[in-house]
């Protein structure tokens, strides 16, 4: 793997984390201060700041994410869930490395999460 930022929570997380599923590149995690009765973060193993960076993933690696997406809400026993990823500050996102949010396990009809 590349050198990873030192300061990144989340590159901390994809080393010593408790990983829920991990494969290809991808770790997901549970969240530390979960919305729903199930939410997983799933984060790629090399930094990248922010989904408006998609760009510095080629197009084998960004299908195999969303995959991996499907695939960790299929290990964790969802059928139904959704999925957000928070961009930069004014879309609320806190941690500054790539991360999709899984969230289920009840009905989501709230919309402002
Ligand atoms: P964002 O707000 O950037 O979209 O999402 C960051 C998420 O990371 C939040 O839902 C927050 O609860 C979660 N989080 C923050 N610190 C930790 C941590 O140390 N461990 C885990 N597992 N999740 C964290
Ligand atoms: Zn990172």
């Amino acid at each position: 793997m590349p050198p990873q930022p030192d300061d990144c929570l989340f590159c901390m997380l994809v080393r010593d984390g408790d990983h829920v599923h991990r494969a290809d590149g991808f770790v997901a995690i549970n969240d530390i201060n979960p919305l729903a009765p199930v939410h997983v973060l799933v984060l790629p193993e090399r930094h990248v700041d922010t989904f408006r960076d998609v760009s510095e993933f080629d197009a084998d690696e960004a299908k195999r994410m969303l995959e991996f997406v499907a695939e960790t809400a299929r290990v964790v026993g969802l059928e139904d869930y959704r999925v957000v990823v928070n961009v930069g500050p004014g879309g609320g996102q806190t941690v500054f490395h790539l991360h999709w949010h899984i969230l289920g396990g009840q009905t989501l009809t709230e919309r402002n999460l």
